[in-house]
């Protein structure tokens, strides 16, 4: 075997909004530091991406990188609300994985190839990559983009928490704490686990999944997580005794925007988006006509969805509470048969004096805006550190996933907002709300602004998350040129 490749990394996303958007970001670090990289995007995905970004041209200026597709099976033609996450998945198990394997064993980016990739930087969830790192002689290093909150209760412990009996729940208890998960037991209820705990079904596919990634990312050489280390001092010293090589690299998407920014000339291309949706930037002038830190901005994301109830009780209650409210509905989002001509005439009236809606908003420069003051969320983990970042304390919705453990993170421990979790009532969306913006009367704008500053010092030149993206940097270029060690 040749030791004296050139490092090349190879960063493979699940073909999603939120971490093809943060696996974006990383390749571009990466390629900032002369690192090769090869970007292995899912077709489904890579469509809506090309078609809304400027990402071909952008990543253009850097000779080091390449974008490379591989077939998913999937066929939808725009991307797929969260109901749909497990059909993706499947469609890329059933068809991806094979091609996958046979690209890094045999194949294009294997050692025996022209261009070998020296190390993989898969998505955690990904986990049969890394038995297919072992097969081809190429380390991993895992990168997971859920929070590390959710990773450590409720992937990491998946195992654990079954084999004390935890997971399913006996009975219907949802207040009961979680008390076998080291570091939390004061903290998690079981309500506040990722949602696929709550399934009575230990053969459900995601239980499946998440119990295969909770063996499997131990095995890795790494873990890449986005977050920084005062954010998650409470659980990083237990995971560190699982997974004991872990990067703390958050918030990314500045760490990202302020290397890049560094580095880049004023004539290049300074916008960032990596959306799947077309970003309506006219909601940035609206927001330039309202005064400091009046305005919740709401938004679920790219994959939650609500019902037309639900979105009625949100809205009077946004509404109800009288700021003035920046909305995001993306196509598809709200389920049930939607209709404006059933819409209380008050309500569309009320709406169009204080509100503007669009249908994908630039929502990290929505969130940096100077006229917000909360944000109404789902609690999705990007969603959640660009809110941290910039000081803005929320009011959570969770949806699935990791947003459970979130949202509860966002009240008990970051003390940032108030966890609304499954409940939908118009009359607590308006207290939650009032709760979050009256900066004068609550705690979350001292504790919003303390997270803030601590995000801001971990991405300076000597901050936690800049040293350990140089670590990352160092690691891979030595790795790259040390015999393949399968432990
Ligand atoms: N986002 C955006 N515009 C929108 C809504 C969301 O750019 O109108 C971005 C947001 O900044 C975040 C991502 O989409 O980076 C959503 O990721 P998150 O992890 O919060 O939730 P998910 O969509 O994965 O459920």
């Amino acid at each position: 075997m040749d030791h004296t490749l050139e490092p090349h990394v190879l960063i493979f996303p699940i073909p999603f909004q939120g971490p093809v958007n943060c696996a974006l970001k990383l390749a571009e670090l990466l390629c900032l530091s002369g690192l090769h990289v090869t970007f292995l995007n899912t077709e489904h995905i890579h469509r809506p991406l090309l078609r809304h970004t400027q990402v071909l041209s952008r990543f253009n200026r850097y000779p080091n990188f390449k974008f490379q597709t591989i077939p998913d099976g999937v066929e939808h033609e725009k991307p797929v609300s969260g109901d749909r996450f497990m059909e993706v998945m499947a469609a890329v198990d059933a068809v991806t994985k094979p091609l996958f394997r046979e690209m890094m064993v045999s194949g294009g980016l294997s050692r025996k190839s022209d261009r070998p990739v020296t190390v993989m930087i898969p998505d955690a969830c990904f986990s049969f990559a890394i038995d297919i790192g072992i097969d081809a002689s190429i380390p991993v290093i895992c990168f997971e983009t859920v929070s590390p909150c959710c990773l450590w209760t409720s992937y990491l412990n998946l195992p654990t928490l079954i084999e004390a009996g935890d997971v399913p729940f006996k009975g219907n208890d949802l207040d009961q704490m979680i008390t076998s998960v080291p570091g939390t037991e004061h903290i998690t209820r079981r309500r506040d686990l990722a949602s696929f705990c709550r399934s009575d079904d230990l053969s459900n596919p995601v239980i499946e999944l998440i119990v295969k990634e909770a063996h499997a990312v131990p095995r890795a050489h790494g873990l890449i997580l986005n977050t920084f280390e005062e954010l998650d001092s409470l659980i990083l010293p237990h995971m560190r005794k699982l997974c004991p090589n872990i990067y703390t690299i958050g918030p990314l998407h500045t760490l990202h925007k302020t290397q890049l920014t560094a580095k880049i000339t004023s004539s290049q291309e300074t916008t960032f988006s990596n959306s799947v949706w077309k970003e309506d930037r006219s909601c940035i002038s609206w927001l330039d006509n309202q005064d400091p830190k009046t305005v919740v901005y709401v938004s679920i994301g790219s994959l939650a969805t609500m019902t037309v109830e639900q979105l009625l009780e949100i809205w009077h209650g946004v509404v109800n509470s009288g700021k003035p409210f920046l909305w995001v509905r993306r196509p598809g989002s709200i389920t049930g048969g939607y209709d404006e001509s059933q819409i209380p005439a008050k309500l569309l009236a009320r709406t169009k004096e204080i509100g503007c809606i669009v249908e994908w908003a630039p929502q990290e420069d929505v969130l940096a805006h100077s006229a917000i003051g909360g944000f109404l969320t789902h609690s999705g983990w990007n969603s959640t550190i660009e809110s941290i970042m910039e000081g803005v304390p929320m009011v959570c919705w969770p949806y699935f996933v990791d947003q459970q453990v979130n949202s509860r993170f966002v009240e008990e421990v970051w003390k940032l907002g108030v966890d609304m979790k499954d409940t939908c009532d118009r009359l607590l969306i308006e207290k939650a709300v009032r709760d979050i913006m009256d900066q004068k009367h609550n705690g979350f704008t001292k504790s919003a602004n303390t997270w803030a500053n601590l995000a801001k010092d971990s991405i300076t030149k000597m901050g936690s998350s800049s040293i350990q993206l140089g670590r990352l940097i160092d690691d891979i270029l030595v790795i790259s040129s040390t015999p393949f060690d399968p432990k």
